[in-house]
C-alpha cells in the first residue's frame, strides 16, 4: 500500500464531466486496488457549486442536476421552488431544453444565497411569491437613533 497526492478523475462520482480530483490516493502494488480520500465532501460540493454559479456559459444538465442535489432538493422541491413544473425540471437535467436564462440566473442565486448553513424559510417564499397577485404592501419605516431604520409592514 503506497499513499501518494495525485490528480485523478472524479466525473463519474460526482455526476459532472470533466471534474479533477488533486488529492491523496492509497494504492496497492499488488491487486492495484486503491482509494481516494475525499475529506470534507459536503465542503467540496460547496467548492464546485460555487464554481458552476460564476460560469459564463448557461448551465448545462448536468450542472443543474448537481446543482439541486447540492440545495438538497428533489426534483418535485425544485420545480415548485423554480416555479415551474417536474417536466421542465427533468427536460433541463436531461438536455432535452435547456434552462431558460431567467431560470439559470434564480438557480444560481439561490445556490449564493445559501451559505453552507442553509437557511430553508428564506428561500421557502420564492415558492409563493410568484403565485400571489401583485399587491402593494404597507410599511412604515422608523428612524432609529443611530441612523437605522425598522420596518414594520403587513406583508405576509
Ligand atoms: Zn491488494
Amino acid at each position: 500500500m503506497r499513499t501518494r497526492r495525485e490528480t485523478v478523475p472524479f466525473d463519474r462520482p460526482i455526476g459532472l464531466s470533466g471534474v479533477r480530483l488533486n488529492t491523496f490516493v492509497t494504492r496497492c502494488s499488488k491487486c492495484g486496488a486503491f482509494e481516494i480520500a475525499i475529506p470534507n465532501l459536503e465542503g467540496l460540493h460547496q467548492a464546485i457549486a460555487r464554481t458552476l454559479i460564476t460560469k459564463q456559459a448557461r448551465l448545462t444538465g448536468e450542472e443543474v442536476r448537481f446543482l439541486r442535489k447540492v440545495l438538497g432538493w428533489s426534483g418535485a422541491d425544485f420545480a415548485e421552488h423554480m416555479g415551474t413544473s417536474a417536466e421542465t425540471v427533468s427536460r433541463w437535467e436531461n438536455d432535452t431544453i435547456p434552462i431558460g436564462p431567467q431560470a439559470d440566473r434564480l438557480l444560481r442565486l439561490m445556490v449564493m444565497s445559501r451559505g453552507p448553513v442553509s437557511d430553508y424559510r428564506k428561500l421557502d417564499l420564492l415558492k409563493t411569491v410568484a403565485r400571489a397577485k401583485p399587491a402593494a404592501v404597507r410599511m412604515l419605516a422608523k428612524a432609529g437613533t443611530r441612523g437605522d431604520w425598522r420596518v414594520r409592514s403587513d406583508a405576509a
